[in-house]
């Protein structure tokens, strides 16, 4: 890696778990997404990602840029696209980093998705479970080599960031004694109640 900011492919697996292609494609779009800031921006400047889907791609984001969930820089949009929209906290002008259309695992390794369907349907054999084990990472590998525009569109997009955490009072739900945070309360039968309660029967 040119740029020795960004942080290893090894530290993202050491934080996911295990080698696999979604975290591979979730490191080259912080990578470009980052390249693509840096060029105008101190490095340590604060920034917000805005993740659109909730796949292993994102604890690639989260290691490379440092946002994560607890700390209210990680924004999780549940629209099922690989897309990541990184965006410095002082203002609204973001790059927004997606995936083309064309980019395809099939295209880098055609036996891998038939072969992952017959393991997680259970009836692959011991060798073709290895042999998925060799295609993932050869994959992982492709993907980390190639060119960044053979994957991504990058364009510059203007986005509304949602203000900084609140902290609000915890109240207690009336059902079940649980401490819920004031703004996830729902009112049942005159009562504040938690979610879970109040989608029970
Ligand atoms: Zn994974
Ligand atoms: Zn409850």
């Amino acid at each position: 890696m040119e740029n020795e900011s960004i942080k290893s492919f090894e530290e993202v697996t050491q934080f996911h778990g295990h080698v696999c292609p979604g975290s591979a494609i979730g490191y080259r779009a912080a990578e470009a997404g980052m390249k693509e800031l840096s060029q105008e921006r101190a490095p340590d400047e604060e920034i917000v990602a805005m993740v659109e889907n909730d796949s292993c791609a994102v604890d690639a984001i989260q290691v490379l840029t440092g946002c994560t969930l607890g700390k209210g820089n990680l924004i999780f949009l549940d629209h099922g696209k690989q897309a990541y929209t990184f965006i410095p906290r002082k203002d609204g002008e973001g790059v927004r980093v997606s995936i083309k259309s064309s980019f395809d695992v099939s295209n880098l390794e055609p036996k891998l998705n038939p072969l992952r369907m017959k393991v997680s349907q259970g009836t692959a054999s011991i060798q073709e479970k290895e042999e998925l084990q060799t295609l993932m990472s050869s994959v992982t590998r492709k993907i980390l080599e190639m060119p960044l525009d053979e994957i991504f569109i990058v364009e510059r997009i203007d986005v509304q960031l949602p203000p900084r955490a609140k902290i609000y009072p915890s109240v207690q739900c009336a059902e079940c004694g649980d401490m819920v945070s004031e703004h996830r309360c729902r009112v049942k039968d005159g009562n504040m109640v938690c979610i879970p309660c109040f989608e029970k029967d």
